[in-house]
């Protein structure tokens, strides 16, 4: 998961940085709101953390204009201002939530959390793959009633292919995802990992297909191999 935060305190941006890339986040940073949205245009991101007062412009105008073209992507506001108007202001120009300073690092993981699952799961906790479950909640799979037993990293990354089924998940998620120590995986370890897990899945109807270039894909497929 690819994490935008937009916010100018810079101890309070290292702060949510370390807790979320402890979480397995990837985040990318900035105080900027016009660099946000030029962000926003370049890279692919899954949910965004934005505080409403910046130094260049209103996080609320961020928002109205990301929410022109980036309709479903999940925004999380955070803000100093704590008036019922400002809340409803947030919310109707898009935030699916809204959290005010001063607030505990945990809670924000926690709502970051529950607001991927919401937005990515459809409301399931579980999500299916052809025999393949994964618990959101607790990041484990299960074939049938029975743990399907994996390396740290291939449950890692079955997790990211299965919360965004169907769809590429490009290398640089899948490396940053995987990183040990914060150094990215090089790209043959991926495959490596790809491979093997590969082999893990297709019993169950899942593959996972390589899209050239771009990255890869979990799909569903007829029958076990
Ligand atoms: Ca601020």
């Amino acid at each position: 998961m690819n994490i935008l935060l937009v916010e100018d305190d810079s101890v309070l941006r290292d702060g949510l940085i370390n807790i979320l890339n402890t979480s397995g986040y990837h985040v990318t940073a900035t105080e900027s709101g016009a660099y946000a949205l030029r962000l926003l245009d370049a890279e692919d991101f899954d949910l965004i953390v934005l505080d409403l007062g910046l130094p260049d412009m209103d996080g609320l105008d961020v928002l109205r204009r990301l929410r022109k073209d980036k309709i479903a992507l999940p925004v999380l506001i955070l803000t100093a201002r704590d008036t019922v108007n400002d809340r409803i202001e947030g919310i109707n120009q898009g935030a699916d939530d809204y959290l005010t300073k001063p607030f505990d690092l945990g809670e924000l993981e926690a709502r970051i959390h529950a607001l991927i699952r919401r937005c990515y799961a459809g409301f399931n906790q579980i999500i299916k793959v052809g025999q393949l479950q994964l618990d959101t909640q607790n990041h484990q799979i299960f074939t049938q009633d029975k743990t399907l037993t994996l390396s740290i990293r291939e449950n890692a990354l079955l997790e990211i292919l299965m919360l965004q089924t169907g769809k590429v998940v490009c290398k640089e998620r899948i490396s940053q995802r995987l990183a040990v120590d914060g150094d990215a995986l090089a790209d043959n370890a991926i495959e490596v990992v790809i491979h093997r897990l590969r082999k893990r899945i297709q019993p169950y109807q899942a593959n996972i297909r390589t899209v050239r270039g771009l990255g890869y894909l979990l799909e569903e497929t007829e029958h076990g191999v």
